[in-house]
């Protein structure tokens, strides 16, 4: 049933209307395709809602001079024991070796040669060691911060210079990771023992983009786009979902709605969702990840190099720059800002960005670059469907809140998303294995009605499900 948002309230719905849908899924990502393909190959009837007018949410391909090129996830993170392989070959996607060289200069762009390189990663790792044993050891329950740690754990008597490159090296390794600085990161869940969170194996990338698996995850599903919820009235065993368009009634909800949405409460719950959820989704952080792609003629870098990395300044606005070049020919490079960086980035207007962004690269190769042919800026932070670009622990959380946030509510609401598992957080994956997690929960509760409501709706209908 659809009707029109201006009808009675959502609340009296729940009173009268017989729902057209076994489940709504609010979100076409990645955990909402996935488990509205799972239901829906098990029989159920769901229905898809999504307020963008593509499918995918933080998987976005697009094209960029001629070459699909990702503006959200870009790598599949680890070969070994990951399911998007799985899916991948489902979808006949094709995905390449992302070799990982790198090149790393000084904040001057001085390139470093191969005994410093191998120095700094040696000091970062055995430092973040350290970071581990004071983690462990610890007998307070006081939090840290993964940045206050490193540097309370760097060997003490070390020059300014490798000081510095430690700390930078560290930033743009893991804060690129957190898509946070890392003075925000809980040092405790980062190195949680309980949470295994990287399969092994390879990183891939995808010359024809991720997206093809969210095209593929929605093929034959029943997709409404451009549709915004606005409110979810629930009670047990149903809802209505109000858009923009009009609403829906539902005998369960799955809400795969970003962390950063759930943060900004756009969207209302009726009644409220319960205290310990609300606590959870404040608590969870969400930081901000975003690239500038830079389209040119020819490469005037070394073409075999995946990442450059240049210690970023104070007032650097970009801390490392990569090239599409080795995986898919093409002169590309990105520039990449995380946490406040980027945030600052998203304040300025293109031109802007597109300068600085040259500036740094300028710097990085000790040469004016050539007039870009084409520049492609992502913001997810100001995306008012994403509000930022994936989790993180930040200080003082626990593990706990994200096993609260996906929680079922009155077996009626249910939630998937990346923020919601535990183990693969922020990640395509973890996005995948939460719409597997939700699907299951959702048949399992709906095979638990069918005794009851869905038999006697069944009667009277003479619909059926499975
Ligand atoms: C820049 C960037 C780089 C990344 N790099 C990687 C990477 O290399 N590898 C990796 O594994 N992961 C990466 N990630 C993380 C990964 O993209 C996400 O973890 C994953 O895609 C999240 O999927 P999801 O289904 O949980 O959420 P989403 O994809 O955000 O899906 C939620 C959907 O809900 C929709 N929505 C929002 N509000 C409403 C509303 N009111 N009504 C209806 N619909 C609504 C959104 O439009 C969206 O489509 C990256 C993310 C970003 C942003």
């Amino acid at each position: 049933m659809s009707r029109s948002a201006k009808e009675p309230e959502a609340r009296e719905n729940l009173q009268s209307v017989e729902p057209d849908h076994d489940v709504i899924v609010i979100g076409a990502g990645i955990a909402g395709l996935t488990a509205a393909s799972e239901l829906s190959s098990r029989g159920y009837r769901v229905k898809v809602l999504e307020a963008r007018e593509r499918v995918g949410g933080r998987v976005w391909s697009a094209d960029f001079q001629g070459q699909t090129v990702d503006l959200g996830a870009q790598w599949l993170e680890g070969t070994l024991g990951n399911p998007l392989v799985d899916l991948c070959e489902r979808f006949g996607v094709e995905h390449v070796l992302w070799r990982g060289e790198v090149a790393l200069a000084d904040g001057e762009g001085i390139p470093l040669g191969s005994d410093e390189v191998e120095s700094v990663e040696g000091l970062v790792e055995d430092t973040l060691d350290a970071t581990r044993r004071l983690a462990w050891d610890t007998s307070s329950d006081e939090d840290l911060s993964l940045a206050d740690a490193f540097v309370q754990c760097l060997p003490s008597g070390l020059s300014d210079r490798d000081r510095q490159l430690a700390c930078w090296r560290l930033d743009v390794d893991i804060g690129s990771d957190e898509a946070e600085d890392l003075d925000k990161i809980s040092l405790r869940c980062f190195w949680d023992e309980d949470v295994d969170d990287t399969f092994g194996g390879e990183s891939r990338v995808f010359p024809s983009g991720f997206g093809q698996l969210a095209a593929g995850l929605a093929e034959g599903l029943d997709v409404e786009l451009e549709t915004q919820v606005t409110e979810v009235a629930y009670r047990r065993h149903d809802a209505v979902v109000v858009t923009n368009r009009g609403s829906h009634c539902a005998r369960r909800v799955l809400v795969t709605l970003p962390i950063g949405v759930l943060k900004g409460g756009s969207v209302r719950f009726v009644p409220p969702l319960p205290e310990s959820k609300l606590d959870a989704i404040r608590s969870l952080g969400v930081g901000v990840m975003n690239k500038v792609f830079l389209a040119f003629d020819e490469p005037f870098w070394p073409e075999t190099v995946e990442f450059f990395g240049l210690a970023a300044q104070e007032s650097e606005l970009f801390v490392e720059v990569s090239s599409l070049l080795p995986s898919t020919g093409k002169p590309i490079l990105i520039v990449w800002s995380h946490g406040e960086r980027a945030r600052a980035v998203e304040a300025l207007a293109d031109d802007v960005v597109t300068t600085r962004a040259l500036a740094t690269v300028e710097r990085l190769f000790s040469k004016q670059p050539p007039p870009p042919k084409g520049v492609l800026i992502s913001r997810w932070g100001r995306d008012p469907h994403a509000l930022g670009s994936y989790s993180h622990m930040p200080v003082g959380t626990t593990f706990s809140a994200v096993e609260i946030l996906g929680e079922p509510v009155d077996d009626t609401l249910f939630f998937a998303g990346e923020a919601t598992e535990t183990a693969h957080m922020a990640t395509v994956h973890g996005a995948h294995l939460s719409g597997l997690r939700g699907s299951d929960e959702l048949a399992e509760s709906l095979g638990q009605a069918s005794s009851s409501t869905r038999e006697s709706r069944d009667d009277q209908n003479g619909v059926g499900s499975p």
